[in-house]
């Protein structure tokens, strides 16, 4: 589990604040799922996956129920669309934290953070275009430029089925080529054999059956107006037929977007698909689904190595410098913050080189000293020391309309930036 200091932590609210800009612009509500659920509720997502086998936080309550922290949000939202029965189409965007117990790594935590947004109550291919297009303008928004789209269909139900089983036929009949690891797979879930990046499975798992022969003529349908929607708005993709993706309840479209900036075992940042019977198996009636998650750390960290989206500036408008008695800076910074200009002092006085020193390090654009001369005068002295007015002089200003004249600087300075 780790801390988000700052500049992490403002870095991360303000590319919480771009999806929620991104998604609201394609009529996304903002939901919030909780962060423990019954245990059962994620069960339903699938007991063939690691991530609900083996790596949850699962726990007895005091009342003796069992519950987990979420390992995932998808599972949340479509237990809360079973239980609030919203009109559809339900569009719902979300943010926050995971826990998931997995061997940690770099791009890979026990406490992670995921955005994504999930659809309920349509069925056509176009929503599929939608949800991929909204995921790729927004690592375009963050800057990231080396991202590539793989995308895949699972087909329906019964094409997932008969395929699996082909699978299941294919890896059995060549066991001895299988490593170990994947052979345990195979007991569980011959489809997430494909998953495996081990060097033994290599090559049995290029010469695997190939989804496409197992596609119905609805799957492959659908899948081909996918195609040409993304097509269709310039969205560059990989055909992948060897994406299984790791949930068991997707059907149909599944998609990932993997960075080229991070190491490949973690370079994954982001992923998703249809899950069309997941709310079913939450107890609701039939509902198609899609959606998709992003990893916010592994974003991040893309950015890093991309030089892309860097951590927002922390510093303030004004600093108050009070060579008096500390009442001034008490008064004239709260005066400031509630007229909507950030402002910061020195706690404890000290001297004036002291409290210019911590002016300078608070990134102040102005500073606001009031000295015994000045309060007889019912003044401060303006000093600009950041920005494009920090070449003019210092000036005295009426101590009633401090306000006013720094709104007044930083509009006239931000009508020259432009
Ligand atoms: P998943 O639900 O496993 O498909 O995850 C969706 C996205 O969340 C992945 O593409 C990763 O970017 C991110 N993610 C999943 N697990 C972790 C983890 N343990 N640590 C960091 N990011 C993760």
């Amino acid at each position: 589990m780790r801390d988000v200091l700052a500049p992490e932590s403002a870095r991360r609210r303000l590319l919480v604040d771009r999806f929620a800009q991104v998604a609201s612009l394609a009529g996304y509500d903002e939901m919030t799922p909780p962060l423990v659920e019954d245990l059962d509720v994620f069960r339903r997502v699938g007991d063939a996956t690691d991530v609900v086998t083996k790596e949850m936080y699962d726990f007895v309550d005091r009342d003796g129920s069992r519950i987990a922290l979420r390992p995932e949000m998808t599972a949340g939202v479509v237990r809360a669309f079973v239980q609030h029965n919203p009109l559809v189409p339900w569009k719902v965007w979300y943010s926050g934290t995971n826990f998931r117990h997995e061997r940690p790594q770099k791009g890979r935590y026990r406490m992670f953070d995921q955005l994504g947004v999930e659809v309920l109550g349509v069925d056509d291919p176009d929503l599929d275009v939608e949800v991929i297009a909204l995921a790729a303008d927004f690592f375009g928004n963050v800057g990231l430029n080396d991202v590539t789209l793989l995308v895949n269909s699972l087909g329906e139900q019964g094409d997932r089925q008969a395929y699996t089983e082909a699978l299941r036929a294919y890896f059995e009949s060549n066991i001895d080529g299988l490593s170990e690891a994947s052979r345990e797979t195979l007991k569980r879930n011959p489809l997430r054999v494909l998953d495996s990046k081990r060097g033994e499975d290599r090559a049995l798992v290029a010469a695997a059956p190939n989804i496409d022969e197992f596609l119905s003529d609805a799957a492959r349908g659908h899948f081909d107006r996918v195609l040409a929607g993304l097509d269709s708005l310039d969205i560059a993709y990989e055909r992948t037929p060897r994406l299984v993706r790791g949930l068991d309840y997707y059907r149909r479209t599944t998609f990932e977007f993997t960075s080229g900036a991070l190491d490949s075992a973690q370079n994954a940042v982001g992923g998703g698909g249809r899950y069309d019977g997941l709310s079913e198996a939450m107890g609701g009636s039939p509902t198609d689904g899609i959606g998709f998650a992003l990893g916010v750390d592994r974003i991040l960290l893309a950015a890093d190595a991309e030089g892309a989206f860097p951590a927002p500036e922390s510093s303030v408008d004004t600093f108050v410098v009070d060579m008096v008695d500390g009442t001034h800076a008490l008064a004239i910074t709260h005066e400031l913050r509630r007229a909507g200009i950030s402002s910061e002092r020195r706690f404890g006085g000290g001297s004036v080189k002291a409290q210019m020193r911590s002016a300078d390090r608070s990134g102040a654009r102005f500073a606001l000293i009031v000295g015994e001369d000045e309060v007889a005068e019912g003044t401060v002295t303006l000093r600009p020391m950041r920005g494009i007015a920090s070449d003019g002089e210092q000036r005295r200003i009426p101590r009633h309309s401090i306000a006013g004249e720094i709104r007044g600087l930083m509009d006239s300075e931000h009508r020259g930036d432009q």
